[in-house]
C-alpha cells in the first residue's frame, strides 16, 4: 500500500503496546496510539495538541 507512512485508521484497533483502543494510527504496519507514539517520540508534541 503506497501513501505515508502513517496513516489514520477508519475502523477501530488496538495499540501495540497499551492496548488502547483510543487515537490508534499506523506506524510502519504496527497500530500504535498517540500516548504511545508520543512516548517513543514518533510524533512531536506539537502534533498531539
Ligand atoms: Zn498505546
Amino acid at each position: 500500500m503506497d501513501g505515508p507512512s502513517i496513516v489514520l485508521r477508519k475502523y477501530q484497533v488496538s495499540c501495540v503496546f497499551c492496548d488502547s483502543e483510543k487515537d490508534i494510527f499506523s506506524f510502519r504496519g504496527k497500530n500504535v496510539c498517540r500516548k504511545c507514539a508520543a512516548g517513543l517520540q514518533l510524533l512531536s508534541q506539537s502534533d498531539l495538541e
